[in-house]
């Protein structure tokens, strides 16, 4: 199967998506990242032009080491809009590649990149199928499923619809962050007013936020603030009830890392059969 993710930034299918993204590849499946804004917003110190050349050079390191197609578009942070000749540049985007599944932002985000991208996905979803726009790329015949990432937000809150643990790939998913040097030691610490340690693995243990091992438990996760391995556990914690009914009780209590997704009512149906390639 195809598998299309699209975020508006170059860490939000990392960070999101990388755990299952390692899954799939493995099992065969084909999943390509998009990330529609080229990071040039994201520095203090560094110019536009010098974030999004260091950005790209991190995101062609993600890739090769998923194994994966890395698009990145040249939309500047920030400035993202859910206009015409974006849809159509994304609708033709979408149309080439013919993903079974895509997965984004909900339209209703913190961020208005994020909104922009969960906007624009869903306004193209319908035109996919639709002959007379944009001729000049072949329709597709069905429109694909439409999966979000999880977040936090109430307004409304997220639904899940489907929960993988993420235990087997979780050391891939953190040394992703690890590449995105800029973002994940520079620009967030920056923002939130974090120390970084110094010496590469001195910072590498920083970055997981939490040492979490089979003692771990939910309630200790949960009141972590900080951390990619805690994101992960967070979403783990979060869903434990989930996890138990799709895993069983032994496994399911035991699992420390997930991730997980909800279903836009706009996309394709997510069948049974699609249900258990890509989320088993
Ligand atoms: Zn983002």
């Amino acid at each position: 199967m195809k598998i299309l993710m699209i975020g508006a930034h170059q860490d939000d299918n990392e960070f999101r998506c990388g755990g299952i993204t390692a899954q799939l590849k493995a099992k065969g499946h084909d999943v390509r990242f998009l990330s529609m804004c080229n990071g040039s917003g994201g520095h203090h110190i560094m110019t536009p032009e010098e974030t999004i050349k260091r950005r790209a050079g991190e995101s062609a390191e993600v890739a090769k080491m998923l194994g994966i197609v890395y698009d990145v578009w040249d939309n500047n942070d920030c400035s993202l809009v859910a206009d015409l000749e974006t849809r159509r540049r994304l609708i033709r985007y979408i149309r080439e590649y013919s993903p079974d599944i895509i997965i984004t932002h909900r339209e209703n985000d913190y961020h208005a990149d994020h909104r922009a991208v969960g906007v624009l996905v869903q306004d193209a979803s319908y035109m996919l199928i639709v002959p007379h726009e944009c001729p000049d790329t072949p329709a597709m015949t069905d429109t694909p499923v439409i999966m979000y990432y999880e977040d936090s937000f109430n307004n409304p809150p997220f639904e899940l619809a489907a929960i993988v643990a993420v235990d087997d790939v979780i050391d891939i998913k953190l040394k992703i962050a690890d590449i995105n040097v800029s973002q994940v030691y520079e620009w967030l610490p920056y923002t939130y007013h974090q120390e970084v340690p110094e010496g590469k693995e001195e910072r590498f243990e920083w970055l997981k936020g939490l040492n979490i091992t089979e003692e771990t438990t939910d309630e200790e996760v949960m009141a972590a603030t900080r951390g990619y391995a805690v994101r992960s556990a967070k979403t783990a914690a979060r869903f434990r009830k989930e996890l138990i009914e799709k895993y069983g009780e032994e496994k399911g209590k035991k699992i420390k890392y997930a991730e997980a997704f909800g279903l836009s009512p706009y996309g394709g149906k997510l069948t049974e059969e699609i249900k258990k390639e890509i989320f088993e």
